[in-house]
């Protein structure tokens, strides 16, 4: 008999991830992890989404803290020997008129929206079944036209992000020399830009991409997928709820492209 089929999202507990998980409720034939960094708050969603008749499973999941990754993975690998979908959703953004230092905001935003991601799918990729799917959710602020501090550094490094060759460690090698940069102030000299949620959503473009090629050199499994999206504009506590579209719009594509037409 065929293994149940698990999906699990990251940063379920509110926002667009909330979202996803009620959706995979409805449409998604197998059993559904909301995840979130606080317990509480991820029972509390949990038990919104059962009023609604909906039956996500909860687990507790830090995705910057390695021993909450660790955890996570034992568990889906005890109970359900592999997974089958992973929505890496979980992100954080400074607003623009935080006074934190840039320094300071670098570090956050690349440890939790680049290596919290990178180190969530270093545990749970392993664990993934043949077709399995891997959402990244990244932004319009992934694209890498968005590197785009003083030329021709900027360009140097968007040639380096975009090499088919780029391997995961020189990419971490390019989110940490932004960190340090940022700490200097001469990140801009660099190439990078005033942004740095934008260097974090490209870093996590750019690992979907590698990603992809290590599951295509994959011989163990077949039709394994890396997808890295733009939900839209939405509104959420991220975007001050200044965002037009819903958390069900941010999750579907006809919805995104229904907005943008008008
Ligand atoms: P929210 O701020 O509403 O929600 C973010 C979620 O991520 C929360 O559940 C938060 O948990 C969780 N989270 C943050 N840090 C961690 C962590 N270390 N471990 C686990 N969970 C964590 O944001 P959105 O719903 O707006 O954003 C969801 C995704 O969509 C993000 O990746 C964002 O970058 C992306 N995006 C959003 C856009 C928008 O317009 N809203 C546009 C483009 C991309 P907690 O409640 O505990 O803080």
């Amino acid at each position: 008999m065929a293994a149940v089929k698990v999906a699990v999202v990251t940063g379920g507990n509110k926002g667009i991830g909330y979202a996803i998980t009620q959706g995979l409720c409805d449409r998604y034939n197998g059993t559904v992890y909301l995840t979130a960094r606080d317990e509480n708050r991820g029972r509390e969603a949990v038990a919104k989404l059962n009023k609604l008749g909906y039956k996500p499973l909860f687990h507790q999941l830090d995705i910057e803290d390695q021993g909450s990754i660790n955890r996570f993975k034992r568990f889906i690998e005890e109970t359900h020997g592999g997974l089958d979908v992973l929505v890496n959703n979980a992100a954080i953004a400074y607003k623009n008129d935080s006074t934190d230092p840039f320094g300071k905001q670098a570090e956050d935003t690349i440890r939790i929206n680049f290596f919290g991601v990178l180190n969530t799918c270093r545990a749970l990729l392993p664990l993934m079944r043949s077709h399995g799917r891997v959402v990244n959710v990244s932004s319009s602020c992934g694209h890498l036209l968005r590197i785009n501090g003083q030329e021709p550094q900027a360009a140097e490094l968007r040639t380096k992000l975009s090499s088919p060759s780029l391997t995961e460690e020189e990419l971490c090698d390019i989110m940490r020399s932004f960190v340090k940069a940022a700490n200097a102030g001469n990140h801009y000299e660099l190439g990078y830009p005033n942004s740095c949620y934008v260097v974090s959503k490209v870093g996590v473009s750019a690992l979907s991409q590698i990603q992809q090629r290590t599951f295509d050199n994959d011989t163990s499994r077949v039709d394994m997928v890396v997808n890295h999206v733009h939900p839209g504009y939405v509104d959420t506590d991220m975007t001050s709820h200044k965002g037009p579209l819903t958390i069900e719009e941010g999750t579907s594509c006809k919805e995104n492209f229904k907005f943008e037409k008008k």
